[in-house]
């Protein structure tokens, strides 16, 4: 150790006269450094404390519900808050989800069935690509305490790309519209135009939604849009809108940098919009997939073309406000499972 140190000093004190004299004294120098360090990379000893600026400890005698209640929104329109039931006017709000087997599935569910159950009058209409209901997911809905409607269908060949996965992510084909379809079937085939009133909702089962966004496209009258955030390859994607709560300019990338964005008329994410249960009922015909023309739709073309059946630009309404954002096109990361070769689990009876 003393030789390792004293090749150390050599390196600073090259001077073979000045090194005679200083030796001891780097020895002892080195010696106290490394101590430091060691002792600091455990962590032990006494540190200095900055003064924090965060919440109090828990072990504080403060009282920490308190402390984060301080401006809290108002969430009273939530089941827990809530002592009341909603009232009978409040409008239904659909929620069609299509989902499909992969590892994060479950986690991806549960995560969107905790975040709906929060919120009153919700129906979650779940589509499988499948082409039958899996034990997973109807599980999982048995367990989940939002009002659910659970129906599957596989992916037809037509939708199915033949690149392989980078490729395909990039310039792959549609995904969820004959799942999100059969949503909108189910809708047509149980409720009735004339005493049916609510908002259909589209949204991926990889998503996250804060639930205050429900109160807004509750309002929806016949298609209302606004902001989701990471869509469109920007931070968030969506209506500028005036005072009058109409669009007046896009938040999206512009055709300079995105193939598809010029021919989009209402460049808007699944997740960014709303439309009410009516116009989805008083036009049977109209299906995801299809523009006005009748032609296939192309990758991200799929939200513009099935809402220039229903609406046009200027009518839209503007839900939300413009500098927040209430939804996320997220996606969740593949786990890493490289060890799962040597030690597999028991997935049988460990359901993850
Ligand atoms: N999806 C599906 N079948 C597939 C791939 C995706 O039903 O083969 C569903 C998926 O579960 C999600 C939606 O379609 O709810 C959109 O898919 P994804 O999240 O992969 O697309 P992205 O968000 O990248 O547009
Ligand atoms: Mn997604």
């Amino acid at each position: 150790m003393r030789r390792a140190l004293m090749s150390l000093c050599r390196l600073f004190l090259p001077d073979a006269g000045l090194r005679r004299y200083a030796n001891a004294l780097c020895v002892v120098v080195a010696t106290n450094l490394l101590t430091a360090l060691v002792f600091y990379q455990h962590g032990g000893g006494e540190r200095t404390t900055r003064n924090w600026v965060g919440p109090q400890p828990y072990s504080s005698s403060r009282n920490c519900t308190q402390l984060y209640n301080l401006n809290r929104p108002d969430y009273s329109f939530l089941y827990r808050a809530s002592s009341s039931p909603p009232s009978p006017s409040l409008p239904a709000v659909f929620v069609i989800t299509p989902t499909h087997t992969c590892t994060t599935q479950k986690v991806d569910l549960t995560s969107l069935c905790q975040t709906l159950s929060l919120v009153p009058k919700l129906t979650w209409i779940v589509v499988e690509d499948s082409r039958t209901k899996t034990k997973l997911v109807s599980h999982l809905l048995s367990k989940c305490m939002v009002e659910s409607v659970h129906l599957s269908v596989a992916t037809s060949t037509k939708y199915k790309s033949s690149l392989p996965w980078p490729l395909y992510r990039m310039f792959g084909t549609v995904r969820g519209v004959e799942q999100r379809n059969a949503g909108l079937r189910w809708l047509r085939e149980n409720y009735h135009p004339k005493n049916s009133s609510g908002v259909v909702y589209f949204i991926d089962d990889d998503n996250k939604i804060d639930v205050r966004l429900f109160s807004e496209i509750r309002k929806t009258k016949e298609v209302s849009v606004f902001n989701v955030g990471f869509a469109g390859g920007v931070y968030y994607e969506g209506p500028v809108c005036g005072e009058d709560g109409r669009v007046r300019e896009w938040h999206s990338p512009s055709a300079e940098w995105s193939i598809w964005a010029s021919s989009r008329k209402i460049p808007i994410d699944m997740a960014g919009f709303a439309v009410n249960l009516h116009l989805i009922l008083a036009r049977p015909e109209v299906l995801i997939g299809r523009d006005v023309r009748g032609a296939d739709s192309r990758v991200g073309q799929l939200e513009t073309d099935l809402l220039e059946h229903f609406t046009t630009r200027e009518r839209l309404e503007c839900r939300g406000s413009n500098s927040e954002v209430l939804v996320w096109h997220t996606k969740t990361a593949d786990p890493n499972l490289k060890h799962e070769f040597h030690y597999p689990s028991d997935r049988a009876s460990v359901a993850v």
